[in-house]
């Protein structure tokens, strides 16, 4: 079933995490003991639904800004009986208000906004929780920047680039980076 949301996402373009940065994050949710995650950026539910599958406690959040791919990712969560674990909110998530606290909270959403996303729902995390982002690499385009052809690309490399500098100065968190997808960061707090 869930091959059925992967050729859709291939088929209409829409990028989902790919298999190895998928697998990476779902192996961390099980070994950390990870029960209640915030996502930022749903798309069609694929992520929130392979996180959900790790085990059967666990409960998710997840905002998405496109009507389309709320819709979609409704009817694939309903598909499978997820409704009550899965919390699909519609809206931007620069607007929406959270007060419950998560243990992850997953940023895979526009690319330019990771700093702000950051610091709207760092005080969402419980202590000892994990903020992880994806899509640092840009396929490649970060580590090589010459490569960006467009200007478009070129401003997406830039905020990535800002992200990781903000990542590695920030005060509160200390983060690494695993090369596995686009490239993730998992960023901790410092003290406590
Ligand atoms: N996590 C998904 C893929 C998300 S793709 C998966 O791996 O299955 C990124 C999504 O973030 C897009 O659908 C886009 O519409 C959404 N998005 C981008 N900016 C957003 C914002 N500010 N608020 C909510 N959703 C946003
Ligand atoms: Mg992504």
């Amino acid at each position: 079933m869930i091959e059925k949301i992967e050729e859709y996402a291939s088929i209409y373009g829409i990028p989902i995490m790919q298999k190895d940065g998928i697998s990476y994050l779902c192996n961390f949710i099980r070994e950390h003991n990870i029960k209640r995650i915030l996502e930022i950026g749903s798309a069609i539910g694929y992520s929130a639904i392979m996180m959900a599958s790790v085990d059967d406690d666990i409960s998710v959040t997840t905002i998405e800004r496109d009507v389309d791919r709320y819709n979609k990712a409704k009817e694939n969560i309903s598909l499978f009986n997820y409704d009550n674990r899965i919390n699909i909110i519609l809206g931007d998530a620069m607007d929406i208000n959270i007060d419950m606290k998560f243990d992850l909270i997953f940023i895979d959403a526009s690319k330019g906004h990771n700093i702000d996303f950051f610091n709207r729902y760092k005080v969402n995390l419980d202590d000892g929780g994990y903020i992880i982002t994806d899509n640092l690499s840009f396929h490649g385009l970060v580590e090589n920047p010459s490569l960006a052809k467009t200007k478009n690309q070129r401003g997406i490399v830039r905020k990535i680039s800002n992200y990781i500098t903000f990542l590695d100065s920030n005060s509160e968190f200390e983060t690494k980076y695993i090369n596995v997808g686009d490239k993730i960061s998992i960023s901790r707090r410092k003290y406590e």
